[in-house]
Parts: structure tokens; sequence; C-alpha cells
């Protein structure tokens, strides 16, 4: 006597063999074996007890495949993804490789359950299988060329310094909006950033971005001479904003970031063709971010030839609660470091 998919799938929750502690897991792993049933059946003419290997690879490949309007075939084949019109996952076009780990994790814990039970055959086809990598796209980053070529480039006072100060103090962009003189300690050499909670945060400045903000500093003042509306924005604490508006007003994040963009547009670093963007001189723009800065700090910082500094310091300098969003999201450690410190170490 043979159980149906659905049996199975009730009796693996409900003994759970591989003691899944999360209800939500469990749940998720229900839901991810119903759609591995109706693939096999629909597609494949194939039951738990009767897919091979191959089916196992086949759904496996099918998840990553686009669906929405125009499915890829091997996704119309699958009456669970026809029920639901062919969804994708969040993040474009299939599903993500977390989401298909997630997937790949139902699967072995159904067959878990197959190899515990006497009564049902000593099968498990995800042997085999690969887990999906988890591929995280990293946002661009400005190699140390490129970063080099930014800071070199003649443009306007407030351009030059912005492409200093993110780079040198790779701050968030609304700090660097929301500067005002009072904060910044040009003979300490310090910037107080005033973070969530009020919470104080004081970035050490590099000499060279002391030096243009200094520069930048004559440049503003000189314009106040010949603008009121500057003149009297910097004589109140309040509203003395390091980027001042010709009008004498905080320029807005949008503002500074599209500053960034044309700064880079002229140095040529991260050109990329504008979408139909009115504000998009000469129909480019920069893939350079004010996170992209932070992202070419951090790996900089991380993977420097004579000088490279541990990930737990960048950490602290990107003020990020967990390190491990470091290593994740801005500076993967390069394998080549690995090696040299396997090599290198004397005692
Ligand atoms: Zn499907």
């Amino acid at each position: 006597m043979s159980l149906s998919d659905d049996q199975l799938i009730h009796e693996a929750i409900e003994i759970n063999h591989a003691s899944v502690g999360r209800a939500s897991t469990l749940d998720r792993y229900e839901s991810h074996l119903v759609h591995f049933s109706q693939y096999l059946a629909s597609a494949h003419g194939r039951t738990f007890y009767s897919a091979q290997k191959k089916h196992v690879r086949l759904f496996m490949g099918h998840l990553e495949k686009k669906g929405g309007a125009d499915p890829h075939p091997s996704r119309l084949r699958c009456e669970w993804c026809k029920a639901r019109g062919y969804p994708n996952g969040r993040s474009g076009e299939g599903w993500s490789p977390s989401y298909r780990k997630s997937y790949l994790s139902a699967l072995r814990f159904l067959y878990r359950h197959f190899q515990a039970e006497e009564d049902l055959p000593d099968l498990d086809p995800t042997v085999l299988e690969t887990s999906p990598k988890l591929i995280l796209r990293r946002g661009y980053t400005p190699s140390r060329e490129e970063v080099k070529r930014l800071l070199g480039t003649p443009g306007t006072p407030k351009a030059r310094l912005l492409v200093h100060w993110m780079f040198y103090a790779p701050s968030r962009l609304s700090t660097f909006s929301d500067a005002k003189w009072p904060d910044l300690d040009l003979d300490a050499g310090t910037w107080e950033v005033v973070g969530k909670g009020d919470q104080v945060d004081i970035f050490a400045l590099a000499p060279p971005l002391l030096r243009e903000l200094r520069i930048y500093q004559r440049w503003q003042l000189s314009e106040a001479e010949r603008n009121p509306a500057i003149r009297d924005a910097l004589s109140d604490p309040e509203t003395a904003y390091v980027l001042l508006t010709t009008t004498g007003r905080r320029t807005m994040p949008q503002s500074v970031r599209k500053m960034l963009k044309w700064h880079a547009v002229r140095a040529g670093v991260g050109v990329v063709k504008a979408k139909g963007r009115w504000d998009a001189p000469r129909k480019v723009t920069s893939r350079v971010s004010p996170h992209a800065m932070r992202r070419a700090w951090a790996t900089l910082a991380l993977n420097d030839e004579k000088d490279p500094k541990p990930i737990d310091v960048v950490s602290e300098v990107l003020k990020h609660k967990e390190i491990s969003t470091t290593r994740r999201h801005y500076a993967p450690t390069k394998p080549e470091r690995a090696q040299a410190a396997l090599i290198g170490m004397r005692i």
C-alpha cells in the first residue's frame, strides 16, 4: 500500500524526523512540498515515490525560470505555477537563491522521512542536488583607480568636497545633507554625526578631506560676501549647513546624490545610459552613489595589500550593528587574504 503525496506530506510534517523547531518553517516546507508534488504530477506524471534525481533537478531548475506574463516553458508545465499565475520571487524573475534553498531543504526533509520510516522505500533523489548558491547582488563598487579618478577630477567646490567627504568619511547620505559647521571641528579634525536615537558618532577627518573642507569653507565664505542668503544662514548655528544652496537652505539629499553623479560622469566613472531621466545631462548618469563610496572605502580598507583593516574595525566605521552586515553588503573578504593569512602564520 502506498500513500498519496498529500498523506506523505502530512505524515512527514507531523512526525518531523528532522526536529524542525519552528512552526513557520514547517508551514513553509508543507507548501513547498505541495508545489513539488503538483509539479511532479503535472510535468512528469510522477509521485514522491517515483521521483528520480533528474526530476528534482528539473524542479529546482523550473524555480529559477521566469514566470509572469510570458513564462519560461518549464514553468508552463507546472500545474501549481499555472494555478497561481506563474508567480515570480520578490526580486525579479523566478525565485531567489535563498528561496530555492528553502525548497531544497523541504525536499530533503521529505526524503529524510522516507529514510527514517521502515514502511517507506529507502530513496532520496535529492542526494546529488547542490544547494543554490546565495548570490548577494552587491552594489556597484568603484575600484581604487576609479576612486582616485573621482578625487582627482576638477569640479565645482561642492562636488569636490562631496566626493572627498563621502569617501574619507563614509557615512550615510542624509548625514552629509544634515551636517552643519558647528558639527565639524577642523582643528581637531572631527565630525560629529548625530544618528538614530540621538546617538553621536564621531568621524575622524583624514588629511585630504580636511584640506578639501578648508578650501570649500573659504569658497563658501567668499560666496557669502556676495550672497546675503548664504551669509544669514551661516551666521546662525541652527542653519549653518555645510552644503547650502544659493538661497541659503540645506541641500536636499536627492540633490547631493545628483551632484555626486554629475561629478562621476565628468570623471568618467561608472557611467551608464540614463533611462529617460530629465535631469541627466547628455543622457548619461553614473552608478556612483553615496553607498557606492561607502562600499569602496570598506572594500579598499579590508583588502589593502600593505595594511588590511580588520572587519570589526570596518564595521565600526560604517556603524553597522552586526559585523555580518559588513561582510555581506559591503566587503567580501577576498580569498587571497585567507591564503596570505595561512601562508603568513609565524610563531
Ligand atoms: Zn511550479
